[in-house]
């Protein structure tokens, strides 16, 4: 899937990490969360003491991960990295919290993701920079504590409301990312495409903007497939004309809505006659997982009301029946 905005290859993580922008200023976008961390991060920094935890939430390849590492790098600290499933035992996160130097970042992504055990251990360490660890089996086993280096926890997930109370309250620092406007995305096009020498006029990014479903990963997915294209078709430069070519080839719609959003909208309407529907009931439709439908596909669909979630399930709205050029009956929602 082409907009899929998940990193979808160890190649595709290479580039991401190339293009990803390294400071505060640099980072497109997100104006709110940018303003609080230069405060926070300003304050941390004249005290000497580690950056209060912070939680990034939101859908995928909208820079949670790039923000995690700019944070560490705003505070001149190392950043270690590891996600929620990777920690299968106590221990995976006592060794790395032991190793952790003053005042370093520990980014850990899907967060919602940890086990109960392991998400035990982590309170301690949140609240006290102290970790309880048993050495030791059977009766002869004691509990010993341990002093960590103070350090910052940057969690990121893509549901809040996902995580457990205790947990979440332990984050002083609570962000949620937003989609990205046309311009935002414009920028970041442009300056991805300076970055990998691709020729580029603003239209050609403009037009790519307009069809990244409001993300910068898929957004700098989508430049590197145009610039393909304009290489092989077009003596190289992306216009407007070179990337809508491009895009439809692709199968990424004007409005920037792929085959699988146009599923998901079409199994709506068609199959269960523009709604309610339950999660599962489009999952066994489309053929895609309930959290695929609920993290990946749908944020964006909802936001710009291509679909509304009620309490009965998800209806279609007038936006469901233009997009796809139907005419919307007389009572519909949204
Ligand atoms: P997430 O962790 O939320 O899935 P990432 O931080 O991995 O997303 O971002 C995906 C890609 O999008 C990165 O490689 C980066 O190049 C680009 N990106 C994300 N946010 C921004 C931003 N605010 N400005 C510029 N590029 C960004």
């Amino acid at each position: 899937r082409v907009i899929s905005p998940r990193a979808s290859s160890p190649n595709e993580e290479a580039i991401e990490r190339a293009l990803r922008p390294k400071a505060l200023d640099e980072y497109v976008g997100q104006r709110r969360i940018r303003e609080q961390l230069e405060i926070f991060i300003a304050a941390a920094r004249n005290r000497q003491e580690s950056l209060d935890h912070v939680l990034l939430f939101g859908p995928p390849g909208l820079g949670k991960t790039t923000l995690a590492h700019i944070v560490a790098r705003e505070m001149g600290v190392q950043l270690r990295q590891t996600s929620g499933p990777v920690l299968e035992r106590p221990g995976d996160l006592a060794a790395l919290l032991t190793n952790l130097e003053r005042n370093d970042v520990l980014f850990i992504d899907e967060i919602h993701r940890l086990s109960p055990v392991v998400e035990e251990i982590l309170y301690p360490a949140l609240e006290d920079f102290q970790i309880d660890i048993l050495i030791g089996e059977g009766p002869a086993a004691r509990s010993v504590k341990l002093d960590l280096q103070p350090f910052t926890l940057v969690g990121a997930t893509t549901r809040a409301g996902m995580l457990t109370n205790p947990l979440r309250d332990r984050f002083g620092i609570i962000a949620r990312l937003e989609f990205y406007t046309a311009d935002e995305l414009s920028s970041i096009v442009t300056r991805s495409a300076g970055l990998l020498n691709a020729a580029i006029a603003e239209d050609g990014a403009r037009e790519i903007a307009r069809r990244s479903r409001g993300t910068p990963r898929i957004a700098n997915r989508l430049l590197r497939r145009v610039r393909d294209y304009a290489e092989v078709k077009a003596g190289g430069r992306i216009t407007g004309e070179v990337a809508h070519a491009a895009l439809s080839m692709l199968d990424v719609d004007p409005a920037g809505l792929d085959i699988m959003d146009r599923k998901l909208l079409e199994a709506i309407v068609y199959k269960f006659d523009g709604g309610p529907v339950g999660l599962d009931s489009l999952s066994a439709a489309i053929g895609e997982e309930r959290d695929t439908i609920e993290d990946v596909i749908e944020p964006y669909l909802i936001q710009h009301g291509y679909v509304q979630r009620t309490p009965r399930g998800r209806i279609a709205t007038q936006g469901t029946y233009r997009h796809l050029g139907l005419t919307p009956p007389a009572q519909t929602g949204g």
